[in-house]
């Protein structure tokens, strides 16, 4: 495709040019982190850190010499150790991402069945205390595994599941609320919750919360502890950069780990596991909320991911991640507007996580087209009316101002020259 379309005029305002651009990238101090990446292929504007991201140059050589070394040579010998790792590697998530203190996370099966165990868990308790506890509360707009196992868990115990417009959480809790369930960034829209003043409010109504973090994690502070969370989960291949499939991880506070029992009974979670008892009771501690056998050729990538993030450190990204957000904003409504775009994310920093959704009539082909003709990688998420946006998530650890600059000019340059028209609008297998 041809990248020389011009301005639409209406667009020549006051944006910053590229000189600036590029003295925002001489002057950052997470630049060096760029090269700790495989980047394979220069030309791509990879902006989908948020789906997944990036293969550490670390976790090659790591997960090789894991299979190798530990796999390969230690054979059986190996569980020694690596009965630990999940508790190990959730210590240091807990340090240097989540804000949270050691043995309060376990690292291990998925987001989708941490969901499961916790919610299950916390919703059996609350109606334990108070049998007229019985209705499970989440947006609306929430991430569907999220939405998908609150109905079944509701399905299970005999409660009810509402789901409620994000901004109306208040009017929707009361006493008869088991738990409430929020992503404290939303995937959609890219809007950020108030982490410790929803906890408060829920609190409030008696309630607990069961925090998502699979957005914002790695980019955004997290503080559990300080925010008085007690349920969290959350992925750890978007910006915690540990790969595809790799194991997620969740935080019960210390305090309600001992009222809470998983609903999966596994050999892992068993109080002295080795004994093979007859009858099951659960381990004290976070290690009740294991399940099987803990997933050992990803959880270094999991340590690797985590380690570059304390490195770097959470509030230089954060800080970072919303200088590139609010760079992608500026651009847009500077030169997408004119072009029947309009940006669906929040404008204020801190009622946003690391991403920025765009709304367009032609979402769908557009980020196709950027995809196969334009070498920019965001992705489209549909909506439930049928339109959809697309979404930029310039993930702070690896990516440069100069690459949102040329993401969006290509982006303004294929859509004024219609070089979208003609892509499918067929659904793809992931978007
Ligand atoms: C990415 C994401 C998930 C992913 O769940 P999996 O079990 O890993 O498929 C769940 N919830 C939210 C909010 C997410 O952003």
């Amino acid at each position: 495709m041809t990248m020389t379309a011009m301005l639409p005029a209406a667009s020549v305002g006051a944006v910053r040019e590229l000189a600036d651009i590029q003295a925002l990238d001489a002057a950052d101090p997470l630049s060096r982190f760029r090269e700790r990446f495989v980047i394979s292929e220069p030309n791509v504007v990879y902006l989908d850190g948020n789906s997944l991201g990036r293969l550490p140059v670390a976790s090659r050589e790591r997960l090789g010499r894991v299979v190798d070394d530990e796999w390969g040579t230690e054979l059986v010998r190996g569980w020694s150790r690596w009965l630990d790792e999940p508790t190990r590697v959730g210590d240091l998530l807990a340090r240097d991402v989540l804000g949270a203190e050691p043995g309060e996370v376990l690292v291990g099966d998925s987001t989708t069945v941490n969901l499961f165990k916790l919610t299950h868990a916390a919703a059996s308790l609350a109606r334990q205390q108070d049998p007229e506890r019985r209705v499970l509360v989440t947006t609306a707009d929430n991430f569907p595994t999220d939405r998908y196992v609150l109905e079944g868990v509701a399905g299970q115990l005999g409660m009810e599941l509402r789901l409620v417009d994000a901004g109306k959480l208040d009017a929707a809790l009361g006493p008869d609320t088991a738990l409430l369930s929020v992503s404290h960034v939303e995937y959609a829209s890219g809007g950020r919750h108030d982490l410790a003043g929803i906890t408060a409010l829920a609190r409030s109504h008696g309630t607990r919360v069961l925090w998502d973090l699979s957005h914002s994690a790695g980019a955004v502070p997290v503080e559990l502890t300080a925010s008085g969370a007690e349920l969290a989960v959350g992925c750890t291949y978007k910006y915690l950069n540990a790969g595809p499939g790799a194991p997620a991880y969740l935080y019960v506070s210390r305090g309600l780990q001992p009222l809470l029992r998983s609903p999966i009974w596994g050999w892992f979670s068993q109080a002295d596991q080795f004994e093979m008892k007859a009858g099951y009771a659960p381990a004290p501690g976070i290690g009740r909320f294991a399940a099987g056998t803990p997933p050992i050729l990803g959880l270094p990538l999991v340590e690797a991911g985590a380690q570059l993030i304390g490195e770097a450190g959470i509030a230089a990204l954060a800080a970072k991640s919303v200088a590139l957000t609010e760079l992608i904003i500026e651009l847009a409504d500077a030169w997408l507007t004119p072009l029947d775009f309009h940006v669906v994310t929040p404008r204020e920093a801190s009622r946003r996580g690391a991403h920025v959704s765009l709304a367009h009539p032609q979402a769908r082909q557009i980020c196709r087209a950027l995809i196969e003709s334009a070498d920019v990688i965001p992705d489209f998420r549909a909506a439930a009316d049928g339109s959809g946006t697309i979404r930029l998530g310039p993930a702070p650890l690896y990516t440069r101002y100069a690459d949102v600059w040329e993401a969006m000019v290509r982006l303004r340059n294929l859509v004024t020259a219609g070089d979208h028209v003609g892509f499918s609008e067929a659904t793809g297998r992931v978007s």
